[in-house]
């Protein structure tokens, strides 16, 4: 069963989503060539603290960071570490809030100094899947609904869906049901209904959708070594529409 947020619950949860915005605003000002994403992790960890929330992820069946740090053909679950940026990588940076229990979970990917135009084709149609897919998560349409329009979109613009891993409902947990595939046939799946929260994430590959993960255990990339782009958001379902709690 897919759990339902009364109104309360949707104003802790769109604080949660509030700080998360303002942190990742605050990430996105310093990734440049020269930091190391360490350095990033810190910045989370002291920007959510410093908000009155936890990191949601530090700990999370073993994470050590507040923060994924996922350069190039990292997909997801990238470790943070002594690496430092250089110009032309992209990093997607994905954290989590933890406000006095309510979560929200998000991801960006950023250029570090200047990327090739494919590769910033790339992230742009990630953040526009992501886009499209909120879009079809109206009260009435089926889950994969949304699944669809993301593999639609992305396989249109000649890219591919990771299928390894996939979004996920939000709330008093971090990871609740239902799992949302980036891909899948429409009208499928549990009907969308007022009060779910949900966390869409599509992962975009350059190449092959194929992914594995590193011998690290968390470390995901993509199977070809080409690059892998990370957009996220946490919505709710209102009568109104969805609404991102974490913009
Ligand atoms: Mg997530």
């Amino acid at each position: 069963m897919v759990p339902l947020k009364s109104e309360e619950d949707l104003k802790m949860l769109q604080r949660s989503g509030q700080i998360l915005g303002r942190v990742m605003k605050g990430l996105e000002k310093i990734v440049n060539p020269g930091i190391s994403t360490l350095q990033i992790d810190r910045l989370a960890e002291e920007l959510i603290v410093g908000e009155g929330a936890k990191p949601a992820f530090k700990g999370y069946q073993g994470f050590p960071a507040a923060i994924c740090a996922s350069i190039n053909e990292e997909i997801v679950h990238g470790i943070p570490g002594k690496r430092v940026l250089e110009e032309g990588d992209i990093i997607s940076l994905d954290l989590g809030v933890n406000l006095s229990g309510y979560f929200s979970d998000a991801a960006i990917t950023l250029a570090v100094g200047k990327i090739s135009p494919e590769v910033m084709k790339l992230i742009q149609v990630t953040r526009e899947a992501l886009a499209e897919g909120i879009k079809k998560a109206i009260i009435g349409n089926n889950l994969s609904d949304v699944s669809h329009r993301i593999q639609s979109f992305v396989e249109g613009n000649g890219f591919s869906v990771v299928r390894q891993f996939v979004g996920h409902g939000i709330g008093k947990n971090l990871h609740e049901e239902p799992e949302i595939p980036n891909f899948g046939r429409p009208h499928q799946g549990p009907i969308l209904k007022k009060g779910m929260v949900l966390a869409i994430e599509p992962m975009v590959n350059m190449g092959s959708w194929e992914s594995e993960i590193l011998p690290n255990g968390w470390t995901a990339v993509t199977k070809d070594r080409q690059v892998s782009a990370h957009f996220e958001h946490t919505i709710a379902l209102t009568e109104e529409g969805p609404v991102i709690l974490t913009g």
